[in-house]
């Protein structure tokens, strides 16, 4: 299947983006009256980047909430704001996004960080009433990526930016297994997209200078992944599941994490549990998921309705264990084709990465890991295989 023209049709990363973004506002910008949107954070890079437009800063490091995006779009349009420019990574880059959408303005992303693959991407990572969800939203209609801006960032960012791309290791294989299991359909060249994202990052030295570039542009590739798919699907599974969940603090506290610190943690965790899948007989064990009051209130609380409602119609209802059995010799394979765990953990060690759950502070206990593989995967509808293997208490 070819991929659509996409939405955003302009995606330059590396020297001299600054100049073409400021040649592609003059010329397809002009007349509008330009917001920089920034946080305390990148605001100094706005000032310098984008000189001449106006500035809506959000507190340092502010998360991407609902309300604040309100505000965002209703400042867009009472001052006749005709586009926004998104300066920051993830959070700043997914309010811009919201608020844009909301009022109906188009926006350029202007990365500050190799930090997450959200800057091309057509769904907003919100957090509503507590609750983490992902909007349909609209792209960007171009992305400027300059080195003088995204290698400013601490390196911390740049490696969890890589770990939000090893993350695509779960979430392409659980599209698949999706696929096998339920007919869900399947893109090839998106998939594809997504695995030459990861081998740009795992084959080049991570102490070379062109290192984060090219997490840059593989956090772009896997970025229009999901635009192209129209959803977070193809870069979004099991893993990501598990990192929601964290960040609706549930079952833990306010933890200082970033993003594709949690993404890279929770990957390790699903992949340890997905290879331990081998050892027994996936159709045999399934229990179909209770999505009751009972079995989810207890972790879920005050946002339960809202669980049971994300899960209505069941999307498992057509699930028998003869159609997984019928899946099972795929999924096994699939499986079989997933890195190792030693190795993977070995890459993300040799590059600084956080491996264990302590070190986003995270209770690393087995019986934490556990709760979280059996909640997790009812943040969303998504089929995952996590969502069908037998939960260990
Ligand atoms: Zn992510």
């Amino acid at each position: 299947m070819a991929l659509a023209e996409p939405y955003t049709k302009t995606t330059e990363i590396g020297e001299g983006a600054l100049e073409k973004a400021h040649r592609y506002m003059s010329e397809e910008m002009s007349g509008l009256k330009g917001l920089a949107v920034c946080d305390k954070n990148t605001e100094y890079i706005a000032e310098k980047a984008f000189p001449d437009l106006e500035r809506y800063a959000f507190e340092a490091g502010t998360h991407a909430y609902g309300d604040l995006g309100d505000g965002l779009a209703s400042y867009i349009t009472d001052n006749g704001i005709g586009y926004a420019v998104a300066v920051g990574s993830g959070s700043v880059t997914d309010l811009t996004r919201y608020a844009a959408h909301a009022a109906k303005k188009p926006f350029i992303s202007y990365p500050t960080a190799a930090s997450v693959d959200g800057f091309v991407s057509s769904v907003a990572a919100m957090t509503i009433k507590a609750r983490k969800t992902t909007l349909p939203s609209t792209p960007p209609v171009a992305l400027f990526a300059d080195p003088a801006a995204y290698m400013t960032a601490p390196r911390r960012l740049t490696v969890s930016g890589v770990c939000d791309i090893l993350g695509k290791y779960i979430s392409i294989f659980d599209w698949q297994a999706a696929h096998y299991l339920l007919g869900e359909k399947l893109n090839d060249e998106i998939i594809d997209l997504e695995r030459r994202a990861v081998e740009k990052v795992l084959s080049l030295d991570p102490a070379s200078d062109d290192f984060t570039t090219a997490v840059m542009e593989g956090l772009v590739m896997t970025g229009m992944a999901i635009q192209y798919h129209g959803s977070s699907r193809p870069a979004s599974g099991a893993e990501h599941h598990l990192s929601h969940l964290w960040e609706m603090r549930l079952i833990n506290g306010e933890i200082d994490a970033l993003h594709g610190e949690q993404v890279g943690v929770s990957t390790l965790i699903v992949l340890d549990r997905y290879k331990k899948a081998l050892c027994g007989d996936i159709a045999e064990e399934y229990e179909h998921p209770q999505f009751t009051r009972e079995f989810l209130e207890p972790v879920y609380g005050p946002i339960t309705d809202g669980i049971i409602e994300e899960n209505t119609p069941d999307p498992l209802s057509e699930l028998t264990k003869e159609r997984i059995s019928a899946a099972q010799p795929d999924i096994r394979r699939l499986i079989e084709a997933l890195p190792d765990v030693g190795w993977l953990r070995g890459y993300m060690l040799a590059l600084g990465c956080k491996t264990r759950l302590s070190e986003i502070e995270l209770p690393d206990t087995a019986e934490f890991a556990a709760k979280s593989l059996k909640y997790a995967p009812f943040v969303r509808r998504r089929i995952t295989l996590l969502k069908i293997l037998r939960a260990e208490n």
